[in-house]
């Protein structure tokens, strides 16, 4: 069959591939199809799982505190939304509501009604967003957080895990075997066959879907998923280099300011973002001031420095190195949501420790400008097109 690979816009034709087998784009690498040996059976009930785990996950009790069994606390991660609309901006808020809880389950819901095999309508479009969602659906950094939270809570309060908890350790882990045992290929093909023309022309096609359409023009809406066919990249270049020049002056407060403010009768502490990996290491869980180190401070700097560079280079185009630096895209876009994590450890660990007077974790100034950050790095990264790399250095599209 004849596709174009998304990243790089090469029209080329791959063969039918035995269970197991992969395609990999021949000019930069990228995954053109993955044929999976079970078919979509494995996703398909992993989809199923999530829908009907999550609700759980979100209303049961998260985790319990008590100190010395004479006060106690008990979270639920759908009360962690009103804590830190209480203590800080509200667009973080919503930012937790909908990566840790409502965009995990539009996903499954959509993937649920796809691979089910219904003849539903406009079957490729709600495919095409299920896949949109996949990069703002959190549920590994939920828990890598709340395991984080679980260890500082400890700290200061005896903390017990509850089922609402183990449950949503299933849906992250659910989300994650379906997310590789799922076969996009065979989805889209199940939708409307690709292409079987060997390539010897333009064909206009779809970045999202990879069609290489047959008897359609530039601009119209893709056949399978509604995309449009041959999308201008041109325009986007714009709005990602303003997301990154947003971002970066976000760092000084990010990075200056506490992230977690501790009230206990001892007085008050106040975490910066390197403060916290120090308070984690002291405290003898120097593994999780590692996570806290890579994922709050290293990873921002790699995400910035790395789209500055890319974005650079679709301004002074050069034809060597392409295919390296399509690579370190798909890196910064499989990374971008990670550093999401040190906000969410705020998030989670505020409505545990909540014991007024005596002792109090409370999410602090630099949660909101971090959060910022990773959202406009997340969307800059969202925006960038690789192709506009492969369109300003003039390589032809076959
Ligand atoms: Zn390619
Ligand atoms: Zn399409």
């Amino acid at each position: 069959m004849t596709v174009t690979c998304a990243d790089c816009g090469a029209t080329q034709a791959i063969p039918d591939l035995p269970a197991g087998g992969t395609a990999e784009c021949h000019r930069c690498d990228r995954l053109l199809a993955r044929r999976s040996a079970t078919g979509n059976a494995i996703a398909f009930a992993c989809a199923i799982a999530v829908v009907i785990l999550l609700p759980f996950a979100a209303f049961l009790p998260l985790m319990g505190s008590t100190i010395r069994n004479i006060v106690f606390g008990e979270s639920r991660l759908v009360t962690s939304v009103p804590v830190i609309y209480s203590e800080v901006w509200f667009p973080f808020a919503f930012g937790f509501l909908f990566f840790a809880l409502l965009f995990p389950w539009v996903r499954a819901l959509l993937e649920v009604i796809v691979l089910s095999g219904w003849h539903v309508w406009q079957r490729g479009r709600l495919f095409r967003w299920a896949e949109e969602l996949r990069i703002w659906s959190m549920t590994e950094v939920v828990v890598i957080a709340g395991l984080i939270a679980y260890f500082r809570a400890g700290i200061s309060a005896t903390v017990g895990v509850q089922t609402g908890a183990l449950c949503y350790i299933a849906v992250a882990l659910f989300t994650w075997i379906g997310d590789h045992a799922l076969d996009r290929r065979g989805v889209w093909n199940s939708i409307l066959p690709d292409t079987t023309e060997y390539p010897r022309r333009h064909y206009a096609s779809c970045d999202s879907c990879e069609l290489a359409a047959m008897a359609r023009r530039s601009g119209d809406p893709c056949p399978r998923c509604g995309s449009r066919l041959d999308r201008p990249v041109g325009p986007r270049f714009v709005p990602a280099a303003a997301a990154v020049a947003a971002a970066l002056p976000l760092c000084i407060p990010a990075f200056s300011a506490a992230i977690m403010v501790n009230n206990n009768l001892a007085g008050v502490l106040e975490h910066t973002i390197l403060g916290t990996v120090q308070f984690l290491a002291d405290r003898g869980y120097w593994q999780y001031g590692v996570v806290v180190l890579l994922a709050g401070v290293a990873l921002p700097i790699v995400e910035l420095v790395g789209m500055i560079w890319l974005l650079a280079r679709v301004r002074f185009p050069e034809t060597h190195g392409l295919v390296r630096r399509t690579r370190v895209y798909r890196v910064l876009h499989r990374l971008v949501h990670w550093p999401m994590v040190i906000p969410f450890i705020a998030a989670l660990a505020a409505p545990i420790i909540k014991f007024h007077g005596i002792d109090e974790i409370v999410a602090g100034p630099a949660a909101t400008p971090l959060f910022a950050i990773v959202a406009l790095l997340m969307l800059a990264v969202r925006l960038f097109e690789p192709k506009l790399m492969w369109k300003t250095a003039g390589v032809p599209a076959s």
